[in-house]
């Protein structure tokens, strides 16, 4: 449910144990501010999960302040049901594919900024990996990656094993990963698969 509040008569109002609903005003500052039930409930099983601060960069928006932003014309920033944010030292891949095993309905990662874009819209999923403004939705969020391919997946992956993020998977990302899964007990095949994920990203 979306609740709609003014600011000027809530200051100080907690939302759920740790937001409170100044992180929720549009920047700027319009005393009327739009959030969803559902997109704090997220948003606070993020903080227990990761057990660090949920900085919130951009959440509730007005549509003047949306454009001035470049956001789109039907941005859930609109109606409170998004939140931009970043996990304090955690890497947005790891925070998305989290909000990915609990069944959020739109998330987008992105890669190069650092940040992760949360929205609960009713109809339909979003999964977005974004980097340098390139977008990929992939059907699925994390496939099954090996020598030859590319992208912003690619990326992803390079960033998580800190190689150099050219989204092309060659020899160098290769070494890496049969490094890597040496030293975690998996099968060194240099295929990244759902288990390779996964010990990449939980936690
Ligand atoms: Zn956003």
């Amino acid at each position: 449910m979306i609740k709609k509040y003014l600011f000027s008569e809530n200051r100080g109002l907690r939302l759920s144990e740790n937001f409170t609903l100044s992180e929720f005003v549009c920047a700027d500052k319009n005393d009327e501010v739009l959030v969803s039930d559902e997109l704090i409930a997220l948003l606070q099983r993020v903080r227990d999960h990761f057990g660090k601060p949920v900085i919130i960069t951009s959440a509730y928006r007005t549509a003047s302040h949306n454009k001035k932003v470049g956001g789109t014309s039907k941005s859930y920033h609109l109606t409170g049901e998004a939140a931009d944010f970043v996990v304090s030292g955690i890497s947005p891949a790891r925070v998305g594919y989290y909000l990915d095993k609990l069944g959020a309905s739109g998330i987008g990662v992105y890669l190069s900024s650092g940040f992760v874009h949360l929205d609960v819209r009713s109809k339909g999923k979003w999964r977005g990996l974004i980097s340098s403004g390139k977008e990929e939705n992939l059907s699925e969020y994390f496939p099954t990656l090996y020598k030859g391919k590319r992208g912003n997946s690619v990326r992803l992956l390079q960033t998580l094993l800190n190689v150099d993020a050219d989204g092309i998977f060659g020899n160098q990302t290769r070494e890496a990963v049969k490094k890597y899964q040496r030293e975690n007990d998996l099968d060194v095949d240099a295929y990244v698969g759902p288990l390779t994920w996964s010990a990449l990203l939980d936690s």
